[in-house]
C-alpha cells in the first residue's frame, strides 16, 4: 500500500483527504492519504521521518510551505515562488514542488480561458505569489495589485513582465485586461462573519471581456463573482484551484491521468 498525506497545523477541516482518496476508489489504487500536524518546528523531523519509512508523497499547507522548501530539492518553480506545497518521496532525492500556481492554471484552462493575453493578480502574499508566476509562465503579462503597494512592486521585480500597483489602480489596469485571479482573503467566510459580502474588485471595473478566478472558496460564490457574471465575465470559483492543485499533485506522485471528476464530487460534497 502507498502512503500520501498532507503535513500542517491545523489540518483537522482539510478537504484533501476526500479528494485524493475518491481518485484511488476511482482507479483502484492500493492507497491511502492521511493527515499529520507535527509541532511548528518539526517538520525536519516529520520529513526525515516521513522518507524513513516510505511515505510516498506529501502536500504541505500552512505554516510548513516554507520551511519545506529548504528541506527539499525543489522545482524552478517552486524556487521562484519560494514555497513547496507538494513533495515527491519516491527518487534518490526528495523533491519539492509548488502545486497552487498550476492549479490555478488549470482551473482556467478547464474553463477554456485563453491564457496569451494580460491578467490582473490581486495579491501578493502566498497565492499571488503562486498566481503570478504560474501565469507569467504562461506567457502572460501580468498586473500585480495589492493593498500594501510595495510588496506589490517587490513581486513584480521578480516576476517576468510584471508590474506593480495599489489596489486603486484596479479600474485602469482591469480595463484592457482579459484575466482577473483574487488572490487576497477578502470575501472569505471566517468565525466573526460567516458570511462577508466583501470584495476587493470595485464592481464597475468588471467587464464582459474577462474571466475571473476567485481563491477564495468558502464560500463558493464570493460577492467578487457575483459581480463579474452580472458584468457578464466568465467566472471560476476557488474549489476549482483547489481541485487543479490536488490533481497535480496526484498526477506526480502517481504518474497517471487523474479522476478529475470524481475527485471534484469528493471535494464539492465537502464544502
Ligand atoms: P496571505 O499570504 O496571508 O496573503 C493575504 C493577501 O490578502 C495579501 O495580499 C493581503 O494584502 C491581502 N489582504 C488581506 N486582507 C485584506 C483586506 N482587508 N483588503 C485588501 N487586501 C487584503 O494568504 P494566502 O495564502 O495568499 O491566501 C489568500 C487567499 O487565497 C485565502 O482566502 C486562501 O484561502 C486562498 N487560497 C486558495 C487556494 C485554492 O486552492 N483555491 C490556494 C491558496 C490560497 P497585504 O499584503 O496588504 O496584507
Amino acid at each position: 500500500m502507498q502512503v500520501f498525506g498532507l503535513v500542517g497545523n491545523p489540518v483537522g477541516h482539510s478537504l484533501s483527504p476526500p479528494m485524493h482518496e475518491a481518485a484511488y476508489t476511482e482507479l483502484d489504487l492500493d492507497a491511502r492519504y492521511v493527515t499529520f500536524e507535527p509541532a511548528e518546528g518539526d517538520l525536519d523531523r516529520a520529513f526525515e521521518g516521513a522518507d524513513a519509512l516510505g511515505i510516498a508523497g506529501l502536500n504541505v499547507t500552512i505554516p510548513f510551505k516554507q520551511r519545506a522548501l529548504e528541506l527539499v530539492e525543489p522545482d524552478s518553480l517552486a524556487s521562484r515562488i519560494g514555497a513547496v506545497n507538494t513533495v515527491d518521496f519516491s527518487g534518490d532525492t526528495v523533491t519539492g514542488h509548488n502545486t497552487d500556481a498550476v492549479g490555478a492554471v488549470r482551473a482556467l484552462e478547464h474553463h477554456d480561458v485563453a491564457l496569451d493575453g494580460t491578467a490582473v493578480v490581486v495579491g501578493a502574499g502566498g497565492a499571488g505569489r503562486a498566481v503570478a508566476f504560474g501565469l507569467a509562465d504562461e506567457g502572460m503579462g501580468v498586473r500585480i495589485a495589492n493593498r500594501t503597494e510595495t510588496k506589490a512592486h517587490a513581486l513584480a521585480e521578480e516576476v517576468p513582465d510584471a508590474t506593480g500597483h495599489g489596489l486603486d489602480a484596479l479600474p485602469e489596469v482591469l480595463a484592457d485586461a482579459d484575466v482577473l485571479v483574487n488572490c487576497t482573503s477578502v470575501g472569505m467566510a471566517h468565525d466573526d462573519d460567516p458570511e462577508p459580502d466583501e470584495t476587493p474588485v470595485p464592481s464597475s471595473a468588471l467587464h464582459a471581456d474577462l474571466a475571473v478566478l476567485d481563491a477564495v472558496y468558502t464560500p463558493l460564490e464570493t460577492r467578487l463573482l457575483r459581480d463579474a457574471a452580472a458584468a457578464g465575465a466568465t467566472t471560476v470559483d476557488g474549489a476549482w484551484m483547489l481541485l487543479f492543485q490536488g490533481v497535480e499533485a496526484f498526477e506526480l506522485w502517481t504518474g497517471r491521468n487523474a479522476p478529475v471528476d470524481a475527485m471534484n464530487a469528493a471535494l464539492r460534497s465537502g464544502l
